[in-house]
């Protein structure tokens, strides 16, 4: 390919980086040096052991969901799953109630009996307030189940979480979440659930052990950019950060994660409890035993506050920001040499399937510029 020391330099060990790296080195037997700023691989996703021997996400909990058969295959050659169902509980007037809002929901908090699909849905129909075009987060609730089912599970939440009003957030957000009829009170309704077995840095290493892939940890690109000799650069970070920031900051949105282990077997009865209540400081408490199905007279759970400051974690959905995105958008795609893939680098909310599935579409569009490079060389060139 290139006679530089390594084929690709990789900035990010997170799924999107990880994947390529894997991919590149195993497919097309590139030489691949993959860094992180951070002393760990696995990105967002990373978990460890605590002091107390209990696994824990260090950024926050995962759960791994998807539709996308190709996604669960491809992870599947370096994990076993662990078949997990997450369920959501959120704090309303006092109750716990689950969220999305379903039959159960409804019943518990105003009292009701309703018994069917038919007479849910004739009753959220009695609350909904048609919005004629759907744009923003608020819209999308307020239009399915009126103003204080909106009010009560969505405004505070939200606010809390992106620092803005849901009415100023894009539709997308909230969209997140749907609204059920039945008593369905799973968080998600993919065809596939489930939790790595080994945990989510085991699948990492498993990836990333490749005679070809070398890791660096603890390393910033800013750093190494010059001293690393690369042929191609694959940028999994923030886009606005690698062009210095020439058309302003892209907004992200941080958290800060208070991690607790307590003397006690159980804290909580799901993986997560969310506290949409606006004066409650925190947005949601996760439990990781639920999650990992983890033994042990101890348990550890995590506070999240939503933050301005900190790691960047989420694209903030609205126009202006997706804005500014395309024009750094359209510098990155005038920019030779360069890829950028990943939740950070493309400013798109995705989850870590999406996120797999984007970095693996990447790895086709590599092979077949790989393939076409090729093709065109001369055919003495090939038969040699
Ligand atoms: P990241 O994991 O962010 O990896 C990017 C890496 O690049 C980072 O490790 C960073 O340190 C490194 N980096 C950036 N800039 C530089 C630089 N200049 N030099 C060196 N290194 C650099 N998804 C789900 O599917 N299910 C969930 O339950 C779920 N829960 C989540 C909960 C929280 C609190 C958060 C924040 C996200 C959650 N997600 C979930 C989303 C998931 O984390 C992401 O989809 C996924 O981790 C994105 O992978 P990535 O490789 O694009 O980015
Ligand atoms: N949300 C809310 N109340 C809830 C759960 C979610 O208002 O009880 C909104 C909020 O804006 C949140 C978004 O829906 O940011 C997406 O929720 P999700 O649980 O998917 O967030 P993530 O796990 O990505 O942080």
């Amino acid at each position: 390919m290139t006679s530089a020391r390594y084929d690709y330099l990789i900035v990010g060990a997170g799924f999107a980086g990880s994947v390529l790296a894997e991919r590149l080195a195993s497919q097309h037997g590139a030489r691949v040096l993959i860094i992180d700023r951070r002393p760990h691989i696995g990105g967002n996703a990373y978990d460890e052991a605590n002091e107390a021997g209990i696994l824990y996400h260090k950024y926050g909990p995962h759960i791994f969901h998807t539709n996308a058969q190709a996604v669960v295959d491809y992870l599947s050659q370096f994990t076993e799953w662990r078949p997990y169902e997450h369920r959501v509980l959120a704090v309303v007037r006092g109750k716990q109630v689950p969220i999305p809002i379903n039959r159960t929901t409804l019943n518990a908090l105003f009292d009701l009996d309703l018994q069917t699909d038919e007479e849910a849905a004739e009753y959220l129909a009695s609350r909904a307030e048609p919005v004629a075009e759907i744009r923003t987060s608020e819209d999308v609730v307020v239009n399915a189940v009126g103003r204080e089912l909106y009010e009560l599970f969505f405004r505070g939440y939200t606010r809390k979480q992106w620092a803005l009003d849901p009415s100023e957030l894009d539709k997308s957000v909230t969209a997140r979440i749907p609204t059920r009829t039945n008593t369905d009170d799973r968080y998600f309704t993919d065809t596939f659930q489930a939790m790595p077995k080994d945990g989510y840095t085991a699948m990492f290493e498993r990836m990333l052990d490749h005679p070809l892939i070398e890791k660096r940890l603890g390393a910033d690109f800013r750093d190494v950019r010059r001293e690393v000799d690369y042929g191609h650069l694959i940028f999994t970070g923030p886009i606005d950060e690698y062009f210095d920031y020439r058309f302003g900051k892209l907004p992200y949105r941080s958290l800060k994660f208070d991690h607790r282990t307590l003397e006690q077997e159980q804290f909580q009865p799901t993986g997560t409890v969310n506290y949409p209540a606006e004066d409650v400081p925190y947005t949601r408490i996760s439990e990781y035993k639920h999650l990992t199905g983890q033994d042990a007279p101890v348990t550890t759970i995590t506070y999240e506050y939503p933050s301005a400051e900190g790691d960047p974690y989420y694209p903030i959905p609205r126009p202006e920001n997706q804005e500014l995105f395309k024009r750094y958008e359209a510098l990155g795609d005038a920019t030779e040499g360069v890829t950028f893939v990943g939740r950070l680098a493309t400013y798109r909310y995705y989850n870590m399937d999406q996120i797999v599935g984007q970095a693996l579409a990447t790895f086709r569009r590599l092979d077949q510029a790989r393939s076409a490079a090729n093709s065109e060389e001369p055919a003495l060139d090939l038969a040699g």
